[in-house]
């Protein structure tokens, strides 16, 4: 709370300080952390992620004129936004800017009926930027967020992910999942949420004792080659699916796998592996997490992690010495789990932590990753927090 009340202080003064007045319309939506269920989002599968509690503020007051003007504290500039409906999607992702971001859900909520008046907005983050806990999702929920505050309207949340998720494919050329901006827009406080990427029903699973807290640890080391894998992995999944005869790997089990196995080269055997398995393993994870069974919950991140690392490769040494890090200090040592998060290649772990043993654990991961590797992790702890919300205004 105490990080979210800075935030939000620290907005309405850098609102005053850019446009001499105060804002009148505050919304705020938060970035997510994945428990489970990596790559599984485009082969129809299941997703697991919770909001942390860390997001996007913007606040936002009529202006003269007839645009809006935008200043955002982590880029620094001010961008003048098209409210008219004549604005188009930058031409390539070369030309993607952050105001584009801004620029394509203002867009697509006019397109819904959210008309705003000419504007002026501030937006503040405590979201990393880049670091794959989605400040992009954060960004633009809380952007549709104000402009509901702004208009009087209200939009079905669903209908506002799709339509944010929209701005980003058209606006920021990047083909994401619905993952990110259905989490930032629904989620419930003490509550993960268990998401099925083919019905896009998403289900809340509580996960309200406050005995256990969620770990996350940026190994602050991105893969250098980076780049061809991701779509490369779409492109395995969808061959996999194909000689297995389903529409999308969702569909297929174990056994079909097996039986199949022969007609499979190795790399798309071990690509439909982990797909197939980090399915079941995340329906697994949210019954676990509904009996309490935060053991059972761990070691089904650990086999999520050993998949990633052997059968689907999108590890780094960086992440793997994380996770081994957190599986010596063990459920003894406070964790119950560990993964990496995100598309991979670099990026977070996250953990499933005993609260009372929060920075015990934080300080011996930082101290043993520090030794090996000669780089400072960032880690924070975080509780399931609270979806989009309009602070003040209508
Ligand atoms: P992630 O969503 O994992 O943080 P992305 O690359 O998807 O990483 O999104 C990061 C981009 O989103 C930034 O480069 C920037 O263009 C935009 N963005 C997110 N938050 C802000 C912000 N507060 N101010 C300006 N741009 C932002
Ligand atoms: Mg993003």
């Amino acid at each position: 709370m105490k990080l979210f009340d800075t935030l939000l202080s620290e907005t309405r003064s850098l609102f005053k300080k850019q446009f001499n007045t105060e804002p009148v319309w505050l919304a705020s939506a938060p970035g997510r952390v994945n428990l489970i269920g990596e790559h599984t989002d485009y082969n129809d599968g299941f997703v697991f992620p919770m909001a942390i509690e860390r997001q996007t503020i913007m606040a936002a007051a009529p202006y003269d004129g007839k645009t809006a003007k935008i200043y955002s504290a982590q880029s620094g500039e001010l961008a003048e936004i098209l409210i008219d409906g004549t604005s188009q999607p930058p031409a390539s992702k070369e030309k993607v800017k952050w105001h584009s971001y801004v620029q394509g859900v203002v867009a697509f909520c006019i397109e819904a009926g959210l008309q705003p008046q000419p504007f002026c907005a501030v937006i503040h983050s405590n979201v990393p930027l880049g670091g794959g806990l989605s400040s992009s999702a954060s960004l633009e929920v809380s952007i549709a967020t104000v402009l509901e505050a702004m208009t009087g309207k209200r939009i079905d949340p669903v209908q506002k992910s799709l339509l944010c998720q929209q701005a980003e494919h058209k606006y920021a050329h990047m083909p994401c999942g619905i993952m990110d901006q259905f989490i930032s827009a629904l989620a419930k406080k003490d509550h993960a949420m268990l998401l099925d990427c083919r019905s896009q029903v998403p289900k809340p699973i509580p996960m309200s004792d406050t005995g256990v807290s969620v770990l996350i640890v940026n190994s602050n080391k991105k893969h250098e080659l980076a780049g061809g894998e991701y779509a490369e992995r779409r492109k395995q999944c969808e061959e996999a699916a194909q000689i297995l005869e389903v529409s999308k790997l969702r569909d297929a089990d174990p056994v079909r796998l097996e039986t199949a196995r022969d007609k499979l080269n190795d790399l798309q055997y071990r690509r439909a592996k982990h797909v197939i398995s980090e399915d079941l393993r995340t329906r697994k994870a949210a019954d676990a997490l509904i009996a309490e069974d935060w053991a059972a919950c761990g070691n089904l991140m650990y086999q999520s992690h050993f998949s990633m690392c052997t059968d689907f490769e999108i590890t780094t040494p960086y992440l793997d010495l994380l996770v081994s890090l957190a599986r010596w200090l063990g459920v003894e040592g406070g964790v119950y789990g560990s993964r990496m998060t995100g598309g991979g290649f670099g990026g977070c772990t996250v953990s499933l932590v005993k609260t009372d043993k929060v920075e015990e654990v934080s300080n011996k991961i930082r101290e043993g990753y520090k030794a090996v590797t000669g780089i400072e992790p960032t880690i924070f702890a975080t509780r399931p927090a609270q979806g989009a919300a309009v602070i003040e205004g209508s």
